[in-house]
C-alpha cells in the first residue's frame, strides 16, 4: 500500500523521533521524504531528486542501488538473511574476517563484529579493560582512557564519555565515566598565552607526551580518530600526528585505538587513515563504509597477544561477555564482500584522490570569502567555517543558524548536504564520478553566498 505524500508527512510529525534533529524546528521545515535512490542521487516521495553530497551521512561509498551489491545481497537472502554468531559461525562472516585482516595495518588479525559506529568503540573500550585484568603479565585495573579534546566516537554512552563536543555531550556529563584528555592539534583559535600556530602545536605534541608519562599506568587505552577529527568540524591533524601517539603509546605500553569509522574506506584519499603515517594500532574500528553504506555493521579488529588474553578454560570466566543480536549478520557481510570487491574492480580509492584534487580546486575561491574562516580537507572530507567576520573569526549568532540556512539553499539547487553547526561539510561518495562533485563544489559556493548574504 502506498500512502500520498501529506499523509506521510502528517505520520512522520506524529511519529518518527529523527536523531540529532531539534524536532520542534523540524516540524515547520517540510524535510524531504526520501522515496528511492539511483547512483548518486536520491529521489523523495513528490518526485524531486537531490545529489547526495554527504554520502547519506558518511557512508555510502559506490553509490546507491548498486548492481553487484544489490545481487549480492538478494543471493544471501536466497540462502539466509540472519543466522546468530554466538557459538556459531556463517560462511559469509568468515570470509569478510579473512578480507578485512587482508587490508588492516599488520598485526591486525581478529575481528570482533557489531553493528554500528557506536557498537565497535564500546567493543574495543570494553575489550581493552579486561585484556587489561586477564593479561598474563603483571595484570592490572585500568580505568581511564585517554582521548582527544573534541573527539566523537559515536553516541551510546561508553561512546560518549571518551566524547567531549560540548554542543553533543555536555547533557549527558555526570552519566559518563571518568577520562583524561590532550588538546586537539588544531590552531585555527589560539588559546589564551600562545602567540602562533607552531608553539601551539608543539605544545600539543608535547601534551601527549606528558599526559602519557604521567598516566600510563592507570590508562586502559589511547583512543584517536585518525588524521581527522570528523563530528567536531573535520579538524584535520597536522602530519605526523598520529604517529606520535603511536610511538608513545608503543613505548608506554597503552593500547591504541584507532576509530576509523568515519576515516575509512577511502575517505582520506587511502584504503584507510591509518596507513598514512604507517600505523598499526592494536584496536581498529570500523562502521560507516564497509557495507559501501547499505547495512548496519562494524568491525572491531585487533591483535593476537589482546585476543590470546581471552583464552582459557570457560569456567576461568575470561570470556568477552558482549555480542549483539544481530553480530555479524550475513547480508551485511554479503554486502560487504561485495563492496570490498568494487573498491579493486573501479579502483575507488584512486577515484577519491582525483575528487580531492577536485574539491580543492574547485573551493579555492573560498579563501578570500568575507564569510569563511577556512577550508579544512583530507581526502573528500571537507569542512567550510563559517564566521560573521573572517578577521576577527567571531562567530555568526547560534540563533541565525547560518550552516541550516546553507543546507536549505542547496537543497532548494537539489543538493542534499548536511552541515555541523556553522560548518558546511561535504563527503562525496569516493566513488562520486567528477562532473557531480563539480555540481557540488558549484551548489555549496552558491548556497554559501545565499546563506550568509546580508
Ligand atoms: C559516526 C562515527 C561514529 C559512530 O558511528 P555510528 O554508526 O553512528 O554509531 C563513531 N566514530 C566516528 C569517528 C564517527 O564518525
Amino acid at each position: 500500500m502506498s500512502h500520498d505524500p501529506i499523509t506521510l508527512r502528517g505520520w512522520d510529525q506524529d511519529h518518527v523521533w529523527h536523531p540529532f534533529t531539534a524536532m520542534q524546528a523540524y516540524r515547520t521545515e517540510d524535510a524531504p521524504i526520501i522515496e528511492s535512490a539511483e547512483g548518486f542521487h536520491l529521489t523523495d516521495v513528490v518526485g524531486r531528486t537531490y545529489l547526495d553530497g554527504i554520502s547519506s551521512l558518511w557512508c555510502n561509498v559506490h553509490g546507491h542501488r548498486v548492481p553487484e551489491i544489490d545481487a549480492a545481497i538478494r543471493e544471501q537472502i536466497d540462502k539466509v538473511s540472519h543466522s546468530t554468531l554466538l557459538g556459531l559461525s556463517s560462511r559469509v562472516s568468515i570470509e569478510l574476517a579473512r578480507e578485512l585482516a587482508k587490508l588492516a595495518p599488520p598485526g591486525l588479525t581478529k575481528v570482533f563484529y557489531s553493528d554500528s559506529g557506536a557498537t565497535a568503540v564500546e567493543v574495543a573500550l570494553k575489550m581493552a579493560w579486561q585484556y587489561h585484568t586477564q593479561k598474563l603479565m603483571m595484570p592490572s585495573e585500568r580505568r581511564l582512557f585517554a582521548t582527544v579534546g573534541n573527539a566523537y566516537h559515536g553516541d551510546t554512552v561508553g561512546a560518549v564519555s571518551v566524547g567531549s563536543i560540548p554542543v553533543f555531550h555536555k547533557v549527558y556529563g555526570k552519566l559518563l565515566f571518568e577520562t583524561v584528555s590532550v588538546p586537539s592539534p588544531v590552531a585555527l583559535r589560539l588559546p589564551e598565552g600562545f602567540s602562533d600556530r607552531e608553539s601551539y602545536l608543539k605544545w600539543c605534541f608535547d601534551e601527549v607526551e606528558r599526559v602519557i608519562r604521567e598516566q600510563h599506568e592507570q590508562l586502559a587505552a589511547f583512543i584517536i580518530e585518525p588524521l581527522v577529527q570528523g563530528a567536531a568540524g573535520i579538524l584535520v591533524h597536522p602530519h605526523g600526528y598520529l604517529r606520535h601517539v603511536r610511538r608513545l603509546t608503543r613505548q608506554y605500553n597503552v593500547p591504541l585505538i584507532a576509530d576509523e569509522v568515519a576515516v575509512g574506506f577511502g575517505r582520506t584519499g587511502t584504503m584507510l587513515a591509518c596507513e598514512q603515517e604507517a600505523v598499526s594500532p592494536d584496536f581498529l574500528c570500523l562502521a560507516k563504509g564497509i557495507t559501501g553504506g547499505y547495512l548496519p555493521l562494524a568491525a572491531t579488529m585487533t591483535t593476537e597477544a589482546i585476543y590470546n588474553a581471552f583464552l582459557d578454560e570457560p569456567a576461568a570466566g575470561k570470556t568477552f561477555f558482549h555480542g549483539h543480536t544481530y553480530t555479524g549478520n550475513p547480508l551485511g557481510c554479503a554486502a560487504a564482500l561485495a563492496s570490498l570487491q568494487l573498491f579493486a574492480k573501479n579502483n575507488v580509492v584512486a577515484n577519491a584522490r582525483r575528487n580531492a584534487d577536485r574539491l580543492a580546486d574547485r573551493l579555492s575561491v573560498l579563501k578570500d570569502h568575507p564569510h569563511v574562516a577556512e577550508v579544512r580537507q583530507k581526502g573528500i572530507m571537507i569542512g567550510i567555517e563559517l564566521v560573521a567576520d573572517r578577521e576577527s573569526l567571531t562567530p555568526f549568532t547560534a540563533e541565525r543558524r547560518t550552516g541550516h540556512l546553507v543546507t536549505l539553499a542547496a537543497r532548494r539547487r537539489g543538493v542534499m548536504i548536511r552541515p555541523l553547526g556553522d560548518v558546511v561539510v561535504l563527503m562525496p561518495a569516493p566513488g562520486m564520478p567528477g562532473d557531480l562533485v563539480n555540481q557540488l563544489c558549484e551548489t555549496a559556493l552558491e548556497s554559501i553566498d545565499e546563506a550568509t548574504r546580508g
